[in-house]
């Protein structure tokens, strides 16, 4: 065995849990400055400020598309390269890019100071800025800094990054109370279906984590649950955690029964009888359950194959298996928390073919080899692998679309079954 097979040793896992090979080398996917574009639509009055690069400002611009109808509530701080030889006059320049944005947008009540590759190389300190801008303009905006440097984030941990950073302000929830706290950001329609469906359930106060509004952060404590909504918040759980509030277990939401396991963790937590639970569903369900037949036409007995890339890759696999009926090839993810991904793995078939982590190039290989109908992966590996006739899905979409909930569960079908469709008319 070589070393690098070695590498990809096989884990041993429990029964009835597929084993997991772990894979190192070199890696493609974009940094957590991509997570800035669905942050920014999501939390109403904060403004993003990276300081960065010309690269880094591409990278958003690109990623978030041309905004022509709205003044983005993002920018890069260009790091210049005399920057890089005095940090006093980067900070000077910092605080001078923040006294102009604050002048200009009077709507900005949290400021973001996002970190990258060059703010991190030349070791600026940005915590140290946010608690300085911080006093500087006290009572006008709350100063916060986090990194999404590629040297230490994916593209979804970008979010968890930013939840972290915001953690510490959320208020104390007062003793004796109890509240459900959804984290992960969804669009407000997603937010507001679930909002209905635990009201119907009886389960509340329901606080969702960010918020529309960065002035109106949810409270944190002993009483409080967690619902992850989204599989690629380790580090926010862990920090809400430690301010005691108590992760409830369950599958994400991503389709009819992940929905379903999500809730119904819920349910448990406030007592609700599975009765209830049924009445309240029954008629969102139904409906996910006729727009899902069609798709399901389209994609049962398809073989895909994931590239690691978002950590959404699981969750959606197991929908794709279970309710379209489609054949996994390979399900590969940039990092399998266990914690995380407990209920999901249950859910997979054990002789699943599960990677963690990614050396491009033998995957490549791999998908080659196997030339599955679809292959889910990110944007810089999607042209490539169509030029060689592989149909591809852009992992991307899948935090730019509304994906979570019965109601989306059509549509999140539908965005597999679109370039399958697409590349049959193609051969015609
Ligand atoms: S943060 Fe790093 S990886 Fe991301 S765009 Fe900037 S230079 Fe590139």
């Amino acid at each position: 065995m070589s070393s690098a097979d070695e590498q990809r040793r096989v884990g041993v896992e429990s029964c009835g849990v597929p084993n997991v090979n772990r894979e190192r080398g070199q890696r493609q996917v974009f940094c957590g400055l991509a997570g800035i574009v669905w942050l920014h639509r999501k939390i109403q009055d904060a403004f993003f400020l990276v300081v960065g690069s010309r690269t880094c400002a591409h990278l958003l611009q690109s990623a978030a598309g041309v905004m022509i109808f709205a003044e983005p509530r993002f920018a890069t701080a260009i790091l210049q390269e005399r920057d890089l030889a005095g940090l006093a006059d980067c900070n000077q320049e910092l605080d001078r890019v923040v006294a102009d944005v604050l002048e200009r947008r009077s709507d900005i009540k949290t400021l973001f100071l996002v970190g990258s590759c060059p703010s991190e190389v030349i070791k600026l300190d940005l915590s140290k800025a946010a608690e300085r801008l911080s006093e500087t303009h006290q009572g006008r905006v709350r100063v916060l800094d986090y990194s999404a440097s590629g040297l230490e984030t994916t593209f979804t941990q970008g979010e968890d990054v930013c939840l972290m950073s915001l953690t510490p302000q959320l208020p104390l929830l007062a003793e004796g109370e109890s509240s459900l706290l959804v984290v992960g950001t969804l669009p407000d329609v997603v937010e507001d279906q679930f909002a209905r469906i635990f009201r119907d359930l009886g389960i509340g106060p329901v606080h969702f984590l960010p918020p529309r509004q960065s002035t109106e952060l949810p409270p944190v404590g002993k009483g409080s649950r967690v619902l992850l909504a989204q599989p690629f918040l380790g580090e926010t759980a862990r920090a809400l955690q430690k301010r005691g509030a108590t992760l409830l277990d369950a599958p994400y939401p991503l389709g009819i029964e992940g929905t379903l396991g999500w809730l119904k963790a819920a349910a448990d937590a406030w007592g609700v009888s599975e009765e209830r639970l049924r009445e309240v569903t029954a008629a969102p369900i139904a409906r996910a359950e006729r727009g899902l037949a069609r798709q399901r036409e389209l994609l049962a007995g398809k073989r895909i194959t994931f590239l690691p890339d978002s950590q959404l890759e699981i969750p959606i696999a197991r929908f794709l298996a279970r309710e379209c009926g489609m054949e996994l090839v390979e399900v590969a993810t940039p990092f399998l928390d266990r914690q995380l991904m407990e209920s999901e793995l249950q859910l997979l078939p054990s002789d699943l073919r599960l990677t963690e982590g990614q050396d491009v190039e033998r995957q490549l290989d791999r998908v080659r080899e196997d030339r599955p109908d679809l292959t889910v992966c990110g944007l810089g590996l999607a042209n490539p692998l169509e030029a060689e006739g592989l149909r591809t899905k852009w992992s991307i979409e899948l935090v730019f679309s509304p994906i979570h909930g019965f109601d989306q569960a059509a549509d999140l079908a539908e965005l597999f079954a679109r370039p399958l469709v697409r590349g049959a008319l193609l051969q015609v």
